[in-house]
């Protein structure tokens, strides 16, 4: 979802450092006047907002989202891994039932829900441990975007009052996003869905509601049942003038077909290939990809072409798709989750406290990671790739 939290958190642990919190109640009687506009009552907003104080890790993570600051490839070496794979595979066997119901009444493929599902959540592992009122009252006094939190705190806040959730259970990622799919607040309201008919859209406490209300979004956002996402392309050197580029220039298939563009496996574009835009997330060195509206669908879940790359990529990996063809233009291609557990524990075997071995690389695994490329006279960024992992297998 918008800013989503949980994908991030994978990939950057945000802390606080030095930062304290800030008392808010001055921003917050400024918002009063508008939230009890927006039908929050006044005993609600007292009860949630009475003392609050900013929490600075959600400010740390807005301008740290890694959907834009973080190598594509490392980003999807992360999400797309052969565990997230496997686990998702499982999960289509285990709700085979619920996700045909699913696809029947949204038109939506188990594949594609299940990826949101393995991006957003891990599967329902993690749900972001922030409180939302709090993330989202800091978002709006706070940081830029400013006036889209406000209108998340106030959905938020009705959620609260309309009793769907326990506030002290309403948690979720530094964005507002909670669940097993990371819906935001007015996301929820517009188009959660109760399921299993049991009277409450439980996007937290229950798998159906969850998958069902993700499907809904999907279809919302103009997705077309029996459509792919798009395919991996090859292409002659320079065929497409810069200006030619883009998920939004959507072009029918004589133009890609005349440019000389074929399927990555060498076969011939499909001949009943819808209009579509040439997207090449790493520039003219890396992998290309045609995509179609059914993209721009899950893009509209995250704006971010990375993200919607990965939850296309892991949907067709799970349909037992392979990996893409073409190389990313790096020398250093990112890790795994299992990368990274087993980087920790070379870090850890050297001497550095890093903590947990949990394939999360926070602060401290960070800062070993740069004592590190000291050591070996790399430049020192505090990114870890595969000559890192090769380095430490070293004696
Ligand atoms: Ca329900």
């Amino acid at each position: 979802m918008q800013w989503l939290g949980l994908a991030a958190g994978l990939l950057v642990a945000v802390t606080a450092g030095a930062q304290t919190p800030n008392d808010l109640s001055r921003c917050l009687a400024e918002l009063e006047a508008p939230a009890r506009q927006a039908g929050v009552s006044a005993a609600t907003w007292r009860e949630h907002t009475t003392g609050l104080v900013s929490e600075p890790r959600v400010i740390a993570a807005l301008n740290t989202q890694p959907e834009f600051s973080t190598p594509i490839w490392d980003y999807l070496a992360v999400l797309v891994d052969d565990e997230r794979v496997a686990q998702g595979q499982a999960m289509l066997s285990t709700h085979a039932v619920v996700l045909r119901r699913v696809h029947e009444r949204f038109g939506v493929d188990p594949a594609t829900v299940v990826a949101v599902w393995g991006v957003e959540s891990n599967y329902g592992q993690g749900f972001g441990r922030y409180p939302i009122v709090q993330a989202l009252a800091t978002l709006s006094c706070e940081g830029r975007r400013q006036t889209f939190f406000r209108g998340e705190l106030f959905a938020a806040l009705r959620i609260v009052q309309a009793g769907h959730f326990p506030a002290e259970r309403f948690v979720g990622s530094w964005a507002g996003a909670f669940g097993h799919t990371q819906f935001m607040p007015t996301t929820f309201e517009r188009l959660a869905v109760d399921f299993d008919g049991d009277g409450r859209a439980d996007l937290m406490g229950n798998t159906a509601d969850a998958l069902a209300s993700t499907a809904h979004f999907l279809q919302r956002a103009g997705w077309k049942d029996g459509q792919v996402w798009g395919f991996e392309v090859q292409m002659p050197n320079g065929a497409v003038p810069a200006s030619g580029e883009g998920r939004r220039v959507k072009r029918d298939a004589g133009h890609w077909r005349s440019l000389g563009l074929r399927r990555a496996d060498g076969n011939a574009l499909p001949a009943n290939l819808p209009q579509a835009g040439l997207m090449r997330p790493a520039g003219p060195q890396g992998p290309a990809f045609l995509v179609m509206r059914n993209f721009d669908a899950v893009f509209s879940y995250n704006a971010a072409e990375s993200y919607g790359l990965a939850i296309a990529h892991l949907a067709d990996r799970l349909r037992g798709g392979a990996p893409f063809v073409t190389a990313w233009p790096t020398d250093d291609p990112g890790l795994s989750r299992a990368d990274r557990r087993n980087l920790q524990t070379l870090l850890l075997m050297r001497g550095h406290d890093i903590g947990e071995v949990d394939g999360a690389l926070g602060e401290r695994s960070r800062a070993a990671i740069r004592a590190e490329q000291a050591r070996l006279g790399w430049p020192v960024d505090g990114r870890a790739g595969q000559r890192l992992l090769q380095a430490l297998r070293q004696p």
